[in-house]
């Protein structure tokens, strides 16, 4: 970043099932003023699930209405459903500073990377198949043939990670969190992100001559 008051995009995308979700709500509790980004989607909402809290559950007329009218930073439809991040909510929390955590798929963290913001992109990956297979079964989320289709998507989306920044695998859950939250941190501490900081810093500072 240009060392603006703006917030960055953190961005971290997985194949559904490999622990994003899990990984992003206790990212979120580790690292203080990061702000979750819920998107838009017209996917069924999820037993446990709360419209603004995880997604804003909306129609496809909605949806499309958004669309049109140039509303989402980034959008892309996912497994026969749609989902979006929204400008306006996305811009009011970056132009007040703070940070935020994007958890969307690898074409909407394409779309995010083309269009120049500062944004650092993270891909998570399952220790190996088998594990994806298995947590993707126990959370029994989707019927059988929506579960297929995740794990027949997992190959291709995985071949991805190159684009991205970092690489985190999620193998431990604890560990794979205290990676994801080193990353958050050590970036927020890039010399291009804390220019305003060391301003004010240095404003404290008397003037060369005036001091002791
Ligand atoms: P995603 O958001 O990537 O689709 P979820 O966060 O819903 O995935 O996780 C899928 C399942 O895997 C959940 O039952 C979750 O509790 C479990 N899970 C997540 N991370 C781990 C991990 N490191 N080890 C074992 N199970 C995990
Ligand atoms: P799920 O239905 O399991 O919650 O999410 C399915 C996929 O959609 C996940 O890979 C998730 O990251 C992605 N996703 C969620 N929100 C968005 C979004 O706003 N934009 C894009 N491009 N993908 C999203």
């Amino acid at each position: 970043m240009d060392g603006s008051d703006r917030g960055t995009l953190f961005v971290i995308s997985a194949q559904s099932g490999t622990g994003k979700s899990t990984l992003a709500r206790r990212l979120l509790e580790s690292v203080p003023g990061l702000v979750f980004s819920v998107s838009h989607t017209t996917r069924p909402r999820r037993a446990g699930e709360q419209s603004g809290r995880e997604y804003h559950f909306v129609d496809d007329a909605v949806f499309d209405a958004m669309v049109a009218e140039g509303g989402f930073l980034e959008w892309a439809r996912v497994f026969d459903h749609k989902y979006g991040t929204g400008l306006a909510a996305t811009e009011s929390v970056l132009a007040k500073g703070a940070d935020m955590l994007l958890d969307i798929d690898v074409s909407g963290a394409g779309q995010v990377r083309a269009k120049g913001l500062d944004a650092v992109s993270i891909f998570i990956l399952p220790p190996d198949y088998a594990s994806l297979t298995e947590r993707l079964t126990r959370r029994g989320s989707e019927d059988p043939s929506a579960l297929a289709l995740r794990l027949r998507e997992a190959r291709r989306e995985a071949l991805e990670y190159d684009r991205f920044d970092y690489v985190v695998v999620n193998a431990e859950l604890k560990e794979a969190v205290s990676e994801l939250s080193a990353i958050v941190r050590a970036e927020s501490a890039r010399t291009a992100r804390r220019r305003n900081r060391v301003t004010q810093i240095l404003s404290t500072f008397p003037a060369p001559g005036t001091g002791a």
